[in-house]
């Protein structure tokens, strides 16, 4: 896979060592984690982690612009991807954001003008506002960062639309990749996006019957594309999702959804009705989840996941740690308090809160630890530096017991 020149403060060589174990075991693909011990502590690290081909390539030409364009104003659509230390740094080095992540707009479009350089970030854009980069004269062909495996979910898209299929979208609506995703989707055939099981359940009942076509404008508000008809658009269908999110669910809702099409058209005549694809979870998703599932079937105290609260793929490897042991989801070695307690985002209550006493000096065990596909390499390095230090291990003491690539 490409290289890319990942700025100093992102890196850790550290870290590059720990991920170099080979990707393959006799031909066959290695999940396994990584072992590293000194005296009674023990790490064990997701063989899978971290910053993704679109988070690297997005950041790449974000700071290659900076360096070119010294004398331009730099803005992003949005916070190019959900890590806050990323995106600090961005703002530091003068990058501003012109929407939320949710879309509010931060600063008015008039403000905006054609001297400006505008990037579009790793997410991609919805269509309505290329529209306005273009009314303003913008063009953003050199700083776009769009991922190419968010553009294969489009491709995706409209290869169900040119047959004609409904495009469900499995994702949370407000993200901006679904958002985005959405809009490239409902510009080829009709789309409707849905959060979760309980609403593919929902949607079942429309396409069932159970449920009068009427009430659809109620349940999904705003969610669907313009013409979209619910007694017409619901009889032949196909699923695309958010590439961040969890494997099993998105699964789940396409076997849900193809089960209502046999209940009601018969297993004879579902080609007509539902468009057989595969999930279009990204590489990246796909591997740390993986190694996420092999990670928790070791023993251990309890787990470190390591990204910011608002990235979806982190979310996921959260959820899938605690359904195994303690886990904390925390932002970066900040989050690790000096008295061995952990402030961490709880998932349950939409906060970060402090959990005291999680780290014991007297009672040093073993750790998991995993990071998202925005959580730079240094901020791992950080994290397991910062714990090993509140049990006494000093950095020499781990490297003198670096496992062996
Ligand atoms: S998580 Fe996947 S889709 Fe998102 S930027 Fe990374 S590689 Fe691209």
């Amino acid at each position: 896979m490409k290289k890319f020149n990942i700025p100093q403060q992102f890196d850790s060589e550290l870290i590059r060592r720990l991920k170099g174990r080979p990707k393959k075991v006799d031909g066959i693909r290695d999940f396994s984690p990584t072992i590293w011990s000194t005296g009674d502590l023990t790490f064990k690290i997701a063989r899978h982690f971290g910053f993704c081909f679109g988070v690297e390539q997005a950041i790449e030409k974000a700071y290659d612009t900076l360096r070119k364009h010294p004398d331009k104003r730099i803005f992003f659509l949005s916070e190019m991807i959900h890590n806050p230390l990323v995106n600090k740094d961005l703002e530091e080095n003068g990058i501003r954001f012109i929407q939320s992540t949710t879309g509010e707009q931060l600063i008015p479009w008039d403000r905006i003008t054609s001297d400006d350089i505008v990037m579009i970030p790793a997410f991609g854009t919805t269509l309505e506002t290329e529209r306005v980069l273009q009314s303003k004269g913008i063009i953003t062909t050199n700083y776009d960062t769009t991922c190419p495996f968010v553009e294969l979910v489009w491709k995706r898209s409209r290869q169900l639309a040119s047959k004609q299929a409904t495009i469900i979208i499995h994702g949370k609506p407000e993200h901006e990749e679904t958002r985005a995703t959405f809009s490239h989707a409902a510009e080829k055939g009709k789309a409707l996006v849905i959060r979760n099981m309980e609403e593919a359940v929902l949607l079942g009942e429309f396409i069932s019957g159970v449920v009068s076509p009427e009430e659809f404008t109620t349940h999904f508000p705003g969610r669907y594309s313009d013409t979209f008809n619910a007694e017409k658009d619901l009889t032949r269908i196909g699923v695309v999702n958010q590439t961040t999110l969890l494997a099993e669910e998105t699964q789940e809702i396409a076997d849900y959804l193809k089960s209502v099409m046999i209940e009601k058209y018969g297993n004879e005549s579902l080609s007509e009705h539902f468009e057989d694809t595969r999930d279009t979870l990204c590489y990246a998703t796909n591997d740390n989840q993986q190694a996420v599932k092999s990670l928790i079937r070791e023993e251990a105290d309890f787990a470190l996941i390591i990204g910011g609260h608002k990235s979806s793929n982190t979310t996921h490897l959260v959820e899938l740690s605690l359904e195994k042991l303690p886990t904390y989801f925390i932002r970066d070695e900040h989050s690790i308090l000096p008295d061995g307690s952990i402030e961490h985002f709880d998932l349950s209550v939409q906060k970060y809160r402090i959990t005291p006493e999680v780290i014991n000096k007297n009672n040093p065990g073993t750790i998991l630890i995993s990071s998202g596909a925005s959580c730079p390499n240094s901020t791992v390095e950080h994290v397991i530096l910062k714990v090993a230090a509140l049990y006494e291990y000093a950095k020499e003491d781990l490297l003198q017991n670096l496992p062996l690539e």
